[in-house]
């Protein structure tokens, strides 16, 4: 049985207990044994990262820049053996799972480049004889905490900036998925980062993340709106810097002129697959009066078509939900909005397959209202509702009802709508006549109202999370 170690100061170390990582296409496969760290052993590993510092913020940026591009060399050469392994601990599909191997290996790609390109500036004081120079410094230790949907490109849209702009880290990552995050660390040791720039610290967000918030110099997270709320404050209240990316309750709006086709295309990809496991997934399927039956018969006939099954078997186009308690989670909203008085036009049921697994068939609510439950809170499964509308301004007016703001779709093939949707749509990401899933590397990413607190993630914006403006004036 295959043993995930911590990794501190340069070191794999046993932690203070042990958990299992079981395989949700199949709940008798254990595929490790996570040994989790104690909360003392997260300050010596941020006491290595403190103590890395100096060394690694005066190496050149040319010794940075050759890390990183060595880790994603390794992360493309073994795309399909990590996927595979990903896919087995987090249930979803094989392909995907290779996709989001790529997609890290692309991120530390580019950050390899972005490490030569940190920009300062000189203006001229308005003082004569006076230079003055605006440059960027490293935040510091920066402790990084990820869910378990995206268990490697999370993980690296994170690493790669920090470790890019001079700073050291800690990393944490879901318990759901530590058989990913260990294979990456493995990966960025063997690169030959040098010890306790980049650590590894496995457990549960009570003791470990608890501990990580105690004594980092920044800490970046991504995960639910409740952990997020308690991040930022406990952050805040020590004074140190903050990004918390949270859920979403996405809209995706369906005109009257859409073509059909497409819009089903984008609330079948954007709202089940990956069991609809994704911050972005459109949950809220706004639709028009004009194009609304025609799109519910059209979205329920491809539902029953989906094949649901094992991660890893061919042919499955979406696994398992993550675990039991998911699971629980995806069930008891599909009560929730029964008992709301939402029709069923899909109920989602549990399937048997020839392994053991958390497998859930999708569910579609027709006739909700925006105000009910199901379209206000989170559900993070298979469960989409249908929200009819008169016309396009109701739709916005909807669409922007909600506490949440990370994502809002749009089908239609009137460039006017579509114009005024993404000026006004109040999310951080918009999409025209296309699904929510398959986002670019190398631009920013985040959302806005509850979703999201703190700079933008990804891409060139990056930079402004992990590095610290400095101004200096200089008597030339
Ligand atoms: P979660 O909030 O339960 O856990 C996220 C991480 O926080 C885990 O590593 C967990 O161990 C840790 N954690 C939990 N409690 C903690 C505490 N008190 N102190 C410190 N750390 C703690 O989220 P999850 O179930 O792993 O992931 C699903 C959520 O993530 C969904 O809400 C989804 O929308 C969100 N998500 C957001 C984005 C985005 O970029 N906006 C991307 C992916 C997932």
């Amino acid at each position: 049985m295959t043993q995930y170690k911590n990794l501190i100061a340069g070191e794999w170390v046993a932690g203070a207990s042990e958990a299992d990582n079981i395989n949700p296409s199949d709940t008798n496969d254990i595929i490790g044994r996570a040994s989790h760290a104690s909360a003392a052993q997260v300050s010596d590993a941020i006491a290595a990262a403190r103590a890395a510092l100096p060394k690694w913020n005066a190496g050149t940026s040319q010794l940075r820049s050759d890390l990183l591009a060595a880790i994603a060399n390794e992360l493309f050469a073994r795309k399909e053996e990590l996927g595979e392994l990903l896919a087995r601990e987090e249930g979803k599909t094989r392909a995907e799972a290779i996709g989001e191997v790529g997609r890290a290996a692309n991120i530390f790609r580019f950050f390899s480049s972005e490490v030569v390109r940190i920009r300062g500036e000189k203006l001229a004081s308005v003082r004569p004889g006076i230079d003055v120079e605006i440059t960027r410094d490293p935040v510091g230790v920066v402790g990084i905490i990820t869910p378990w949907n995206f268990p490697i490109a999370i993980p690296a849209w994170k690493i790669a900036p920090a470790l890019a702009f001079g700073n050291t880290v800690v990393f944490k990552p879901s318990e759901l998925t530590p058989g990913t995050a260990h294979a990456l660390a493995e990966v960025i040791h063997r690169a030959g980062v040098p010890a306790g720039v980049f650590n590894l610290v496995l457990g549960t967000g009570a003791v470990v993340g608890d501990a990580l918030l105690s004594g980092v110099d920044a800490i970046t997270f991504t995960g639910s709106v409740k952990t997020g709320n308690q991040i930022v404050r406990r952050a805040t209240e020590r004074m140190i810097r903050v990004q918390a990316e949270m859920g979403g309750k996405n809209p995706l709006v369906v005109l009257d002129d859409a073509n059909l086709d497409v819009a089903v295309g984008c609330a079948l990809d954007g709202s089940f697959f990956q069991t609809g496991q994704r911050c972005t997934a459109s949950s809220r399927l706004v639709v028009t009066e004009g194009i609304h039956d025609r799109f519910v018969d059209a979205l329920a006939t491809r539902l029953a078509q989906i094949n649901i099954g094992p991660a890893l078997k061919a042919g499955t186009q979406v696994g398992p939900v993550v675990d039991r308690r998911q699971l629980e989670q995806d069930l008891r909203y599909i009560d929730i909005g029964s008992s709301e008085g939402a029709s069923v036009r899909v109920k989602g049921e549990l399937l048997k397959r020839e392994t053991p697994g958390h497998y859930l068939s999708p569910t579609l609510f027709t006739d909700t209202t925006n105000q009910m439950r199901i379209n206000r809170e989170e559900v993070f499964g298979p469960v989409a509702a249908v929200i009819r509308v008169k016309d396009y301004d109701e739709a916005l007016a909807v669409a922007n009802d909600t506490s949440f703001g990370l994502s809002a779709g749009i089908c239609t093939t009137s460039q006017k709508y579509a114009r005024h949707f993404q000026q006004h749509a109040e999310a951080g990401l918009t999409m025209l006549n296309l699904a929510t899933a398959g986002l670019d590397y190398h631009v920013p990413f985040g959302g806005r109202k509850g979703s999201s607190y703190g700079p933008r993630e990804q891409g060139t914006y990056a930079i402004d999370f992990y590095t610290i403006v400095k101004t200096s004036y200089l008597s030339v």
